[in-house]
């Protein structure tokens, strides 16, 4: 197995929990099964995986990359299990001449992933505006970050989107930053706006919270939350209605299929989303959601947060879908 260190700038610099990240870096891993090359890419995040150091000595530590999957040695560091697994499925996948969401389980030709824009916290004329260039591009659903202004504030900007864009699916991602009351309030105010669901309302460790609120007319979905618990606690709390999957953080594509089709099977909706990744596991996200018997619009329109890419882009954004790639594998391997 070889790894590859990369860096990738993003365009504007995210905000997170875990601070502010200006770049993406991370390690390319190839592989050969039975002679025939695996790609994989493993990109740590702060606050959701490994660190970048504790990822690459997982990598360096790997003699053999199917044992090593197996013994379950990588599960505490699931970027690095992620880029291991996918160059393993990748070769798995070309070795078998499908196209990797062939080889997760799509039994027909996919050719597009519906996925939804991300506007910014801006002020609500600028995102209406946003908004409105993402219905003129063609994207089925727009979500907006929420919670770092005033709740009026934010029932502002949701009234003004859907007054501009009467026909959009809406969604909002607070990020945790709401209490329980503040919660109540802003769902009963986005019922009103015909909003689909809110994402992480209340902070990742209120599983019980989030069950309070999940099944009524705006729904929930559960990202930080799920990173949190675990799938299984979530399911039997019935703390959510949607269920985010980042392959990166949960530990590959595999995982995150186990994950989305129990949910699927739970009657729950999936989104599959990126994060924030090179071009090899952006692909592979692709190749997971095309493999799934349904999912919402999903997170995968990341490509234009990053100034530059580790690979050409094999499935762009077109008209508010993710061109599914129809080659071997998952993206050519050189
Ligand atoms: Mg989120």
């Amino acid at each position: 197995m070889r790894i590859d260190p990369f860096s990738l700038s993003l365009s504007t610099p995210l905000e997170t929990a875990a601070g502010t990240i200006d770049e993406r870096r991370g390690f390319l891993v190839r592989l050969d099964i039975d002679g025939t090359p695996g790609l994989g890419e493993a990109t740590p995040l702060p606050g959701w995986t490994e660190s970048l150091d504790d990822c690459e000595a997982a990598l360096r530590d790997v003699a053999d990359p199917e044992a090593a999957l197996d013994s379950g040695r990588l599960d505490g560091t699931p970027a690095a299990r992620h880029g291991v697994s996918l160059a393993a499925l990748d070769a798995r996948a070309r070795a078998a001449d499908v196209p990797l969401y062939r080889y997760l389980g799509a039994d027909s030709r996919i050719e597009r992933v519906p996925v939804n824009a991300t506007v910014g916290d801006d002020d609500a004329k600028a995102t209406a505006e946003a908004a409105a260039d993402a219905v003129a591009e063609g994207y089925p659903a727009v979500k907006l970050k929420v919670g770092s202004r005033s709740l009026s504030e934010d029932i502002d900007r949701l009234e003004a989107v859907r007054q501009r864009c009467p026909d959009i699916e809406l969604r909002a991602d607070a990020n945790g930053a709401w209490d329980r009351e503040t919660a109540e309030r802003a769902l009963s105010a986005f019922a009103d706006l015909d909003v689909a669901f809110v994402e992480q309302p209340l902070p990742a460790d209120d599983l019980s919270g989030h069950a309070a609120l999940s099944g009524g007319t705006v729904g929930i979905a559960l990202d930080e939350g799920l990173h949190e618990h675990g799938i299984d606690a979530v399911l039997e709390a019935g703390a959510t209605d949607v269920v985010v999957c980042k392959p990166m953080a949960l530990g590959g594509i595999d995982r995150a299929a186990d994950v989305a089709r129990r949910a699927l099977d739970e009657g729950l909706d999936v989104v599959v989303t990126t994060t924030i990744d090179g071009a090899v596991a952006r692909a592979a996200a692709v190749h997971l959601a095309a493999a799934l018997p349904r999912v919402r619009a999903c997170g995968l329109a990341t490509r234009s947060l990053l100034v530059e890419d580790i690979r050409e882009n094999v499935a762009p954004i077109r008209s508010g879908a993710a061109v599914v790639p129809q080659g071997k594998g998952n993206i050519p391997p050189s």
